[in-house]
C-alpha cells in the first residue's frame, strides 16, 4: 500500500510539472507571437437598451497561435500575467483599440460609438508609469480621455496601493473607470467607496439567473439601485436572450452587452440594434 501511495504521489508531482511546462511553453509562444504580430483585437458592442443605439465597444484580444490556431484569452491572459508579458501585450491592445477608435470617429462622425472600453490587468496597473503610458497613447492617437473606459476587476485593485493610485490618476485625467465582473468579488460594494468608478459591469452570472432562477434575479434588481444611487452607469454583461434583454430594460438598466446583441468581431457594424420581430 505504501508503494501505491508513493506511486500516486509521484504521478501527482509529474502532473504539476507538466502543467508548469505547458504554461512555460505557452509563455514562450506568447513572446514570439508578440514579435510576429499574431494578436488581433475584436470589438463587442455595448448597446443602449432603450433605442438600441451602440453606445460603445469593448476591445477583446485574440491570439491566432501559429500552430494551435485560436487560443482563448481565458487560457493565455493568466499566463501572460504570470510571466509579465501582459504589460507589453496590454499596451499593444490599448494602442490598437485607440487607433481603431480614432479611425471610426473620422469615418463615421456622429454615428461613431461614444467610447472604447479596454481591459487592464493587475500587473499593468502595478507597473510604475502605467497611467503615463495610457495618457501618451491618447495623445498619440488623438482620442479624448472621456472616450476611453478602462475596465478593472476587484482582484486587480487588491493587488496593492499602486494599482489604486493608478486608477485615481487615470480618473483625474478624465479617463472612465469600469469595475468589471461586478459582484463576483469579496467586497465589491466596499470598493465603490474607495475607488473612483464610472461604470459597473454587472457580471454575467447574475444575468443568467434572470432565466434560470427567477428568485435570484433579485441581485440584478438590487445592483441597478446601487448603480443609480451612486450615479454610475450600469452595463449588464453576457445577455444572450431577448427575454433577458427585456427584463433588464424594464428594471432600468441603461446598457447591455452580450451575444444577443452581437459577438466580438474585428469590424462591428454601428447600425442601431433592432430587436428581431417576435414570430407568432
Ligand atoms: P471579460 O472582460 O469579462 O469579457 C467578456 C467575455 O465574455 C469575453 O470573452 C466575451 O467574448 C464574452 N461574452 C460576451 N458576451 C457573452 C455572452 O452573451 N455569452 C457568453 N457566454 N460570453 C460572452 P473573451 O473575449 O473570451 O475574454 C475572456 C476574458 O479574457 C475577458 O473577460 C477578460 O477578463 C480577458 N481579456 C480579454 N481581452 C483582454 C485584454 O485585452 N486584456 C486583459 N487584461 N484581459 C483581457
Ligand atoms: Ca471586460
Ligand atoms: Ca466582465
Ligand atoms: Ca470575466
Amino acid at each position: 500500500a505504501a508503494k501505491a501511495t508513493g506511486g500516486q504521489l509521484v504521478a501527482y508531482g509529474c502532473e504539476l510539472d507538466e502543467r508548469a511546462e505547458a504554461a512555460e511553453r505557452l509563455g514562450a509562444d506568447l513572446r514570439h507571437s508578440l514579435d510576429d504580430g499574431d494578436f488581433r483585437v475584436f470589438y463587442q458592442p455595448i448597446v443602449e437598451l432603450r433605442g438600441g443605439r451602440i453606445a460603445a465597444v469593448e476591445a477583446l484580444v485574440r491570439w491566432d497561435h501559429p500552430v494551435r490556431g485560436p487560443v482563448s484569452p481565458a487560457a493565455f491572459i493568466p499566463v501572460a500575467e504570470d510571466n509579465g508579458l501582459i504589460v507589453e501585450l496590454g499596451e499593444w491592445v490599448m494602442r490598437t483599440a485607440c487607433r481603431q477608435f480614432a479611425t471610426w470617429c473620422h469615418e463615421l462622425g456622429d454615428r461613431a460609438p461614444e467610447y472604447v472600453s479596454v481591459n487592464v490587468s493587475a500587473r499593468q496597473l502595478n507597473e510604475p508609469g502605467f497611467p503615463d503610458v495610457v495618457i501618451g497613447i491618447l495623445a498619440e492617437t488623438g482620442v479624448a480621455p472621456n472616450a476611453l473606459l478602462v475596465e478593472v476587476t476587484e482582484t486587480a485593485l487588491f493587488a496593492g496601493q499602486t494599482a489604486i493610485e493608478a486608477v485615481e490618476t487615470l480618473h483625474r485625467s478624465g479617463i472612465g473607470i469600469a469595475l468589471d465582473d461586478f459582484g463576483t468579488g469579496h467586497s465589491s460594494l466596499g470598493l465603490l467607496r474607495t475607488v473612483p468608478v464610472d461604470v459597473l459591469k454587472v457580471d454575467k452570472s447574475f444575468v443568467d439567473e434572470i432565466t434560470t432562477a427567477g428568485r435570484r434575479a433579485v441581485i440584478v434588481d438590487a445592483l441597478i439601485h446601487v448603480s443609480n444611487g451612486l450615479g454610475l452607469r450600469a452595463v449588464a454583461e453576457g445577455v444572450e436572450t431577448a427575454e433577458q434583454a427585456a427584463y433588464l430594460r424594464d428594471l432600468g438598466y441603461p446598457y447591455a452587452q452580450g451575444y444577443h446583441f452581437g459577438r466580438p468581431v474585428p469590424e462591428p457594424s454601428f447600425e442601431p440594434y433592432v430587436e428581431p420581430a417576435v414570430r407568432l
